[in-house]
C-alpha cells in the first residue's frame, strides 16, 4: 500500500489502515527539486506505522555516492528486538523506485495514498552473530548503616561507533562539517552553498599549510563519550579517596553498547546487581568536553541553532520524574558557587532532537528511577572521525566533573530518597520526550 510522502503527514494513510500491510513511502522533494532522503526519521515512521508488516522507503536512487558503504556495510545490532517486550516493530527496508513501482503496480511518483498494490511475499534473512560486551561496575559502600542499602548510580558509556573501512581526510571533514553541518551527524547531511564552499576551501588550505593530509578511519569519540567515561573515573577516585564517605552507596557504571541502542544500560536495568528499588537516582554523563561559544550545541524547539559559552551545561530530564531532584541540582550549582549556566532548551516536551530518549539515563528512567543527563551538547565533530582530544575543553570538562561530583554527593547524603512526584513510564514501551 502506498503510505504517503515523508515530511507531509497529511499525505499519510491513517495508522490503522497500515495494519499488516507493506507500507511504501516516497521521499519529499528538496529545494533543488530532487527527492531528498536526508530528513527521513526511521523511528518516527516506525512509530506512526507500528502495526504494518513492513515499511519500505524508496530512497536507494537518491543516496549520495558512498552512502551505503559508509552506513550499511556493517551489521546493525540494534535491529534485535527485546524478547520480553510486547512492542513489535515492522520490518524496515530501503528500495529503489523500480522495486516500489513493482510492489505498487503503478509508478510511485504519481501514487495516491492508500492505493493498494500487489501482494508481496518476502523472506527476511537475518544473520545473527554474538559478540562479547560488558558493563564495568564499581560500588563505593555508603557510610550510613541504614542508608548504605540505597544507591546513587553515576554512569557514562565506554563505547563509540567504531571505524570505517575507507579512510577520510581529517581536515576536509573538519572544514566541511564546521561550515556546512554545525551539528555533525545530528542534522541533515552537509550540502554546502557556493559561499560555504569558499570557506571550506579556505579552511582546508590553511590546515594544509600546517601539515600534510591526515587520512583517518577511526572514530575516536573523545567527547562521545571519552569525556564522560574519564570524568567518571576522576569522580570515582575523588569519592574513593575522601576521608568522609557519602551516606548512601554509590555505583559507578561504565555502560557498553550505548551507541548500538543502549545495550549495556538496558541490560543492567533489566538485570540489576542490586535491587532496582534501592537505586534512588541515576546521573548520566555523555559528552561534557565541548560547549564553547563556537559549538552548535543543539537547536531550540523552533529550529534555531544554540551555542555554548562560559559555564555552559545542558540538563535533560532532571524534573521529568522528580521535581526535588531537579531543584537539588540547581541548589548544588548555586550554593557550591560552580557558576554553571544551565540550558534546558533540549529538555522541552516533544523536542525533535529527542535527547531524553537517546542516552543511557533512559534505561533507568523507564523503570521510574529519577535521572539527570549532563551534557555540554552537540558540535560539528559529533559522530565524525574528528571527535578527537585536541578539540576538548579540559578546563570546562573539569568544572563540570567537579559539579557532578558535588551533585551526586548531595543526592547520596539527603535525609530521604528524592521524591518521585511525576508519572512513571512503561519500562517496555517506547520513550516519549
Ligand atoms: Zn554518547
Amino acid at each position: 500500500m502506498f503510505g504517503g510522502e515523508w515530511g507531509d503527514t497529511t499525505s499519510f494513510i491513517p495508522a490503522a489502515q497500515a495494519e499488516g500491510k507493506v507500507v511504501v513511502i516516497r521521499l519529499p522533494k528538496g529545494p533543488d527539486g530532487r527527492r531528498d532522503h536526508s530528513t527521513v526519521d526511521r523511528n518516527k515512521l516506525t512509530a506512526r506505522f507500528s502495526s504494518a508488516a513492513a515499511i519500505a522507503v524508496s530512497e536507494m536512487d537518491y543516496l549520495p555516492a558512498g552512502y551505503i558503504e559508509q552506513n550499511y556495510a556493517e551489521p546493525v545490532p540494534s535491529l534485535k528486538e527485546d524478547p520480553s517486550s510486547s512492542v513489535r516493530k515492522p520490518a524496515y527496508f530501503y528500495v529503489t523506485d523500480a522495486v516500489a513501482d513493482e510492489m505498487l503496480g503503478t509508478a510511485i511518483e504519481g501514487a495516491k495514498s492508500g492505493a493498494v498494490g500487489r501482494a508481496v511475499s518476502a523472506r527476511i534473512l537475518v544473520n545473527t552473530n554474538t559478540a562479547p560486551g560488558r558493563n564495568v561496575l564499581a560500588i563505593l559502600p555508603g557510610a550510613d548503616p541504614l542508608l548504605r542499602n540505597q544507591y546513587v548510580v553515576l554512569g557514562a558509556h565506554d563505547d563509540h561507533i567504531g571505524f570505517n573501512q575507507r579512510p577520510v581526510d581529517h581536515d576536509s571533514i573538519k572544514a566541511l562539517m564546521m561550515h556546512a553541518a554545525p551539528q555533525g551527524a545530528d542534522g541533515p547531511d552537509p550540502k554546502p552553498t557556493p559561499e560555504q564552499w569558499v570557506k571550506i576551501r579556505a579552511t582546508i588550505d590553511s590546515l594544509r599549510k600546517l601539515h600534510p593530509s591526515r587520512p583517518d578511519s577511526i572514530y575516536n569519540g573523545a567527547d562521545d563519550d571519552g569525556s564522560g567515561s574519564m570524568a567518571l573515573l576522576e569522580i570515582a577516585e575523588r569519592f574513593a579517596t575522601a576521608t568522609t564517605k557519602p551516606k548512601r552507596s554509590v555505583i559507578f557504571a561504565w555502560h557498553v553498547g550505548e551507541e548500538e541502542g543502549m545495550l549495556g544500560s538496558s541490560y543492567f536495568t533489566d538485570h540489576p546487581t542490586v535491587s532496582r528499588d534501592s537505586i534512588v537516582a541515576q546521573l548520566n554523563i555523555d559528552m561534557i568536553g565541548r560547549g564553547r561559544a563556537t559549538d552548535a550545541t543543539g537547536e531550540s524547539k523552533e529550529g534555531k541553532l544554540l551555542h555554548g559559552g562560559k559555564g555552559y551545561l545542558q540538563l535533560i530530564g532532571s524534573r521529568r520524574l522528580s521535581t526535588e531532584l531537579g531543584d537539588l541540582i540547581e541548589a548544588t550549582n548555586k550554593h557550591g558557587k560552580f557558576g554553571l549556566n544551565f540550558d534546558y532548551a533540549l529538555d522541552a516536551n516533544g523536542h525533535p532532537q529527542n535527547i531524553y530518549c537517546r542516552s543511557d539515563h533512559w534505561s533507568y528512567a523507564r523503570w521510574g528511577i529519577p535521572v539527570v543527563f549532563f551534557t555540554t551538547g552537540g558540535h560539528a565533530d559529533y559522530h565524525q572521525v574528528t571527535d578527537e582530544p585536541q578539540y576538548i575543553d579540559y578546563g570546562h570538562m573539569s568544572d563540570v566533573a567537579q559539579f557532578i561530583h558535588a551533585a551526586a554527593n548531595n543526592v547520596a547524603n539527603l535525609s530521604h530518597r528524592v521524591v518521585v512526584d511525576k508519572p512513571k513510564a512503561d519500562p517496555h514501551g517506547m520513550c516519549q520526550q
